[in-house]
């Protein structure tokens, strides 16, 4: 009787000792690998909850840096430093990817008028705006430095020639990819995580998500949709999604604040001027990471009412726009997708 107890109880102790143990794996399992590091001018991180494997990070980041050497405007030997360099002297012959970002760019600018604008180098240059924010000394350029750089300006005269070859037909002409560039990266990576058997992850490239494949079987990603008026990290709606990406440009990233007014680092191709409309905020919702990016830049120029006509034009793009007076316009493709997380916010449907 007495032994019969004792096995009854170590049985027992072994049921609750695995029980336990598999909570904890479970628990474990659910825990990402992760890295971040600073790329392209920004905090990345790579979160992958399944497939993990340091290895795989690690392809994952050489390749961002890849990409950076190539299409970065302040790295001396970069394509695009070449090219800039021989503006309004030579074409440059470039590596095929940076051509594929060129066609790409080229045909965004043209799509948004210019909205998008890969030649905005000489502006981004005069205002130089980084992430400052408040009580920076910081000089507004003059009117004729702009009307200048304003000059140097024109996707149009971005030649796409043939074996590669690109040409800024004038002097003091300069590409600049950082509205693009990073959603390639983000596209990228997502390629090489998939090619590696990783099927659930995320990928934030500074803000340039791609959300790879589902959380769990059946589960969304939650991707929390920055509130612009709140401190990092403070969202203003949830947006839920499956192997998409999610790109937000807004007005309170990189800015600096003179005499009480914002100058935020997108630039109105048309004025010169940091873009000045109803918008604080927008996110693009889609497949490719590249178009977002490009898009997101492209938009939130253009605002809600002129970004009808581009809207008009394409498929499979979902947005979210936030207002400086706190409206949430969202498009009808995302109604039951998006969760208002503050109740500051009034949401409404748009009509794109
Ligand atoms: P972020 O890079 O902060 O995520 P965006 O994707 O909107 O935001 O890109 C802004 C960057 O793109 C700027 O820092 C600048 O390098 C460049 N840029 C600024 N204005 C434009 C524009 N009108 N068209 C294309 N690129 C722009
Ligand atoms: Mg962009």
């Amino acid at each position: 009787m007495r032994y019969k107890n004792k096995v009854i109880l170590i049985l027992i102790s072994i049921l609750l000792v695995s029980v336990f143990l598999g909570g904890c794996k479970k628990e474990e399992d659910k825990e990402p690998l992760s890295k971040t590091d600073f790329m392209m001018d920004t905090v990345m991180t790579i979160k992958l909850y399944d497939e993990k494997n340091e290895e795989i990070l690690d392809k994952a980041f050489q390749r961002i840096k890849e990409i950076e050497g190539k299409m970065s405007t302040t790295i001396e030997d970069s394509d695009v430093s070449k090219i800039n360099k021989n503006a309004g002297k030579t074409p440059v012959k470039v590596d095929d990817e940076v051509y594929k970002v060129l066609v790409r760019a080229k045909y965004f600018a043209e799509l948004t008028d210019g909205a998008y604008e890969p030649t905005i180098g000489p502006l981004v240059d005069l205002w130089d705006i980084r992430n400052e924010g408040k009580n920076n000394k910081h000089d507004i350029p003059s009117k004729e430095d702009i009307e200048k750089a304003l000059n140097k300006v024109d996707y149009k005269k971005l030649e796409l020639l043939e074996d590669n070859k690109v040409f800024l037909k004038e002097e003091g002409m300069r590409l600049d990819l950082g509205g693009i560039a990073k959603g390639y990266a983000a596209d990228e990576i997502k390629r090489i995580l998939k090619e590696n058997g990783v099927n659930s992850a995320i990928v934030d490239l500074g803000g340039n998500i791609y959300a790879v494949g589902s959380k769990a079987q059946d589960e969304y990603w939650k991707i929390g949709i920055q509130n612009p008026k709140g401190q990092r990290g403070s969202y203003a709606g949830i947006m839920e999604v499956k192997d998409s990406s999610v790109v937000t440009s807004g007005d309170y990233e990189r800015y600096v604040e003179v005499d009480g007014k914002k100058y935020h680092h997108i630039i109105d191709s048309k004025t010169g001027y940091p873009s000045d409309n109803e918008l604080s905020a927008i996110s693009i919702i889609a497949k490719s990471s590249t178009d977002s990016d490009a898009l997101s830049t492209a938009l939130f120029v253009l605002g809600r009412e002129k970004s009808e006509e581009v809207l008009k034009k394409l498929e499979g793009i979902e947005l979210i726009y936030i207002t400086k007076s706190d409206n949430i316009y969202i498009s009808p493709g995302i109604k039951d997708k998006f969760n208002l997380k503050n109740d500051n916010f009034d949401l409404k449907v748009n009509k794109y």
